[in-house]
């Protein structure tokens, strides 16, 4: 295992063309990267492949857990393609329709079927995230008739908008079930579901995953004015959730995004939920080899909000600074963390744990006593023995201080756990008894974290090999481990 610059806050990039040589994808890493995200969006099965494999080998030659995310389009709705960029002019009338490319007509196509059925006159369509806006005049035959009313270049497959419209796109089209079963194949470690707008649309990528027998966590992109009023049930059935800023401020205005990315990250917190905070956090850094003073402090705020992660787009995927972005919010987590740290509320005596299925549960109670007894005596780590990462993930959800070493036997939960806030994996040999565990836990320690015999852990340990069944804490000196 490699030594590398290590935050609570966890870094998830986003793989493309600018960072997809396995060279770049090793130095990202030991940068700091935590996960990186596949968007099925774009790209293609080869380029794809050959990203997963890069990320495989670099993991397993530094020895480090890394995620892989699968993101999936769902009713994303997105232009189709385009032999050149277009530029339409402010003012002017363009025809669109539903069509995977533009034909000799001309007509701008959009890749999806129920364009007419969902619009309607005096609707608005955004595109490029939302910096073009036309507005339906009229229908004609199976084209749809409107004013620019701003103006700009487009290209193939950007991202289109209806914010005034209802989407009655189904959760999952034929691509994302492919685009699953390719996440499944690939045996990846976490997907996630844009455009989310209830349970159901989990619900549909779980009954996928059941068929192929895997199973496979799930978070739910929240980006819809949907999204937003389902989030309760939404964080009851998804695994995790992402503030997906980019569409949302389409969708919803951009000023609402800083509250409602605060409202998200408590909520997910509560259900003890990994978060994740995306789009345009190093954006500039597209282009520049240093961010702004405001995407600094954009990080920071996440950062000191309490998100698991921070995540990269474009900047890694398509950006002239892949490496350096990754450095600089690497940074960025260090030093907030170092300087402020979060305030971990959920420790209140007066915080009921409400929301989310383990509220008042046995395992709850016990991990919350955990996290007391470190943060009371200044423990230096707290160690949780987890088969599916669960109990990591609950620990983690109370934002204490100590770091959270989880030990696994279990390969996919060890990757898994690399997005979870506060968590640093390791793999343990499977072995019979709890002693035995203890003992290949203090070897571990003695490699990887340099305690002193005389240092607090507190050590979470449940009924042997059951997942859930997290039910003793001890709070004892290192060298009584064993
Ligand atoms: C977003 O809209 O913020 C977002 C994360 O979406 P995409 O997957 O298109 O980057």
């Amino acid at each position: 295992m490699i030594k590398r610059p290590s935050s609570k806050t966890k870094v998830l990039a986003t793989l493309g063309p600018a960072c997809s040589s396995p060279k770049i994808i090793r130095e990202m890493m030991k940068v700091g990267v935590n996960a990186f995200r596949l968007n099925m969006s774009h790209g293609d099965v080869e380029s794809r492949t050959q990203m997963i494999a890069a990320v495989k080998k670099a993991r397993a030659d530094l020895g480090i857990a890394i995620t892989i995310m699968a993101d999936l389009r769902g009713p994303r709705i997105r232009l189709g393609r385009l032999e050149s960029k277009i530029s339409l002019q402010r003012g002017s009338k363009i025809a669109i329709k539903a069509a995977t490319k533009m034909g000799r007509d001309g007509v701008l196509p959009v890749d999806y079927p129920r364009l007419l059925r969902d619009l309607k006159v005096g609707n608005r369509v955004l595109i490029r995230d939302g910096r073009i806006a036309l507005k339906v005049l009229a229908f004609e035959a199976n084209i749809v008739l409107c004013r620019v009313l701003t103006g700009g270049e487009v290209s193939s497959n950007q991202g289109v908008n209806l914010p005034d419209s209802v989407v009655s796109a189904p959760a999952l089209s034929a691509k994302d079930r492919a685009d699953i079963l390719f996440a499944v194949e690939h045996e990846l470690d976490w997907l996630a579901l844009s455009f989310v707008r209830s349970a159901a649309d989990i619900k549909a990528v779980r009954r996928q995953l059941e068929k192929h027998h895997f199973d496979m966590p799930i978070v739910a992109k929240i980006e819809h004015p949907l999204g937003i009023q389902n989030l309760a049930e939404i964080m009851d059935t998804a695994n995790g959730i992402m503030v997906a800023r980019g569409d949302l401020a389409v969708e919803m205005g951009h000023s609402v995004v800083p509250t409602l990315q605060k409202r998200m990250i408590r909520m997910a917190l509560e259900h003890s939920l990994p978060v994740i905070v995306a789009t345009q956090m190093l954006e500039s850094m597209i282009d520049a080899p240093q961010p702004t003073r405001a995407e600094v402090s954009d990080v920071a705020n996440a950062v000191i909000d309490g998100a698991d992660c921070v995540m990269l787009s474009g900047e890694t995927a398509v950006g002239q600074y892949p490496v350096e972005t990754c450095r600089f919010m690497k940074e960025i987590a260090m030093t907030t963390e170092g300087l402020q740290f979060q305030d971990n509320w959920r420790l209140r005596p007066s915080i009921e744990p409400h929301g989310g299925q383990q509220a008042g549960s046995p395992e709850m109670a016990t991990v919350k006593a955990a996290v007391c007894a470190a943060e009371n005596s200044k423990a230096k780590l707290i160690l949780a023995f987890t088969e599916s990462g669960r109990s990591a993930r609950l620990v983690g959800s109370f934002r204490g201080q100590a770091p959270i070493v989880a030990l696994t036997t279990n390969d996919r939960s060890y990757h898994r756990m690399s997005l979870m806030w506060g968590v640093r994996p390791g793999m343990l040999t499977k072995v019979d008894r709890i002693r035995e565990m203890h003992r290949f836990a203090a070897r571990y320690l003695e490699k990887h974290h340099v305690l002193r015999p005389d240092q607090f852990l507190v050590s979470l340990t449940g009924t042997f090999a059951v997942s859930g069944a997290t039910n003793t804490v001890r709070l004892i000196r290192f060298h009584q481990l064993v």
